[in-house]
């Protein structure tokens, strides 16, 4: 089974995760807009027990997610780097493409929330767009 790990910028903050994601997603709400300073969150969705931080203790930010229920944000104290995000209602983690180490293993399968996006956003080819979250995926 692969494992995958990757870091918040300054290193204080390690994780692995175990196996293949549930799910790749391009998500530009408004929240991952603003928490990345981008058009776009790419998360990597792992269930919860595949999800492990292995050094460092995360800083947690917690908001509603549009179903009503937690997400839990796992951020760095030191440098502000968003690792994952627990969303409480699908028990898994959007785990942050961007810092794994190997974040060119990981292809986004849908873009999600695209009637949030600014104008400007990039779309990947040849993935189904939605423009809110599409039904069943409890996020
Ligand atoms: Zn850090
Ligand atoms: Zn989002």
């Amino acid at each position: 089974m692969s494992v995958r790990s990757g870091s918040c910028a300054c290193g204080e903050l390690k994780y692995s995760v175990e196996g293949e994601p549930i799910n790749t997603v391009f998500c530009y709400c408004k929240e991952c807009q603003t928490h990345t300073g981008s058009d776009k969150w790419f998360g990597a969705w792992f269930p919860k027990d595949k999800f492990k931080i292995t050094t460092g203790s995360p800083s947690i930010y917690t908001r509603k997610g549009a179903s009503g229920k937690d997400m839990n944000h796992l951020f760095c104290s030191h440098c502000g780097v968003m690792v994952a995000a627990e969303v409480t209602i699908g028990s898994f983690y959007s785990v942050g493409v961007s810092t794994l180490h190997e974040a060119s293993s990981l292809a986004p399968s849908m873009a999600i929330y695209t009637a949030s996006a600014p104008s400007w956003a990039v779309y990947p080819e040849d993935v189904p767009k939605f423009d809110i979250l599409p039904p069943n995926m409890g996020a």
